[in-house]
């Protein structure tokens, strides 16, 4: 059995000794493939330290994160893209709108957005799309792009049906994490009228842990807690579980 963690910040612990004990835990939990999405030009180069460390295992991305575009995105985008020249990335991310944090920013993120989307697009590789409080705004830039080439994940998806149904017709997956163990969320069922076919796990850890560890830092382990969910939600065990979202997971990546 093989998990697929397709959304971990991990790279972000600097202890080497905790850094160990994470991927031990994700090991012994059966999760062996971890995509790194990043976030900024600083981020870029610990993904790369990560990869190197464990190049079996862990999977990088590049862009530039919502959260982190400001008046001088250009030139952040381009250092990114400078600094992943020479080496294998297997996704444009995280890309997207965050109007959560900052509604002032609207203009440059959407710009920011639409650029890396010309950049997946250019270079034919799926894009992971972080959303939040922003649909309408992501859907209206995704729809500029739609064709064939246009693909990836619905990162840390909470939307309702619709939502879930528009992302699947542009050709996107949903990132399925923690939030779907919580009680209130509803995300379940919305899950239950989507196929597992269009569905792939992440836990974004550190942030968003699954119960029973919602509140405290997240990891890439927590994983299973998620994926135990939805053996319930779709009432098929852990392997199937395991089997279909690291195929959906190896389609979109291409690894
Ligand atoms: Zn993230």
């Amino acid at each position: 059995m093989i998990l697929t963690d397709t959304h971990t910040h991990i790279y972000y612990e600097q202890d080497e000794l905790n850094l160990l004990g994470m991927i031990t835990r994700c090991v012994d939990q059966n999760i062996h493939r971890l995509f790194l999405p990043n976030v900024d030009i600083a981020s870029q180069g610990m993904i790369d330290k990560l990869v190197q460390a464990y190049p079996a295992m862990c999977f990088a991305m590049a862009g530039l994160h919502p959260c982190s575009v400001k008046e001088n995105y250009e030139l952040e985008i381009d250092q990114i893209k400078a600094h992943v020249q020479t080496q294998k990335i297997y996704a444009i991310g995280e890309i997207g709108i965050d109007l959560y944090w900052d509604k002032s920013t609207l203009t440059i993120q959407r710009e920011a957005f639409a650029r890396q989307i010309e950049w997946a697009k250019a270079v034919n590789l799926p894009i992971v799309i972080h959303c939040r409080e922003a649909f309408d705004e992501v859907f209206e830039v995704l729809e500029g792009y739609a064709d064939a080439g246009l693909r990836g994940i619905f990162h840390c998806f909470t939307g309702n049906i619709e939502q879930a149904n528009r992302a699947i017709e542009l050709g996107f997956y949903l990132g399925i994490g923690g939030v779907v163990t919580y009680k209130k969320s509803g995300l379940d069922q919305v899950l239950s009228e989507i196929s597992l076919d269009h569905i792939v796990l992440e836990t974004d850890s550190p942030y968003l842990a699954p119960v029973p560890f919602r509140g405290k830092p997240n990891e890439s382990s927590y994983l299973i807690h998620i994926a135990n969910k939805l053996t319930e939600i779709y009432q098929v065990d852990l392997a199937k579980i395991a089997e279909i979202t690291t195929a959906n997971s190896k389609l979109i990546f291409g690894i």
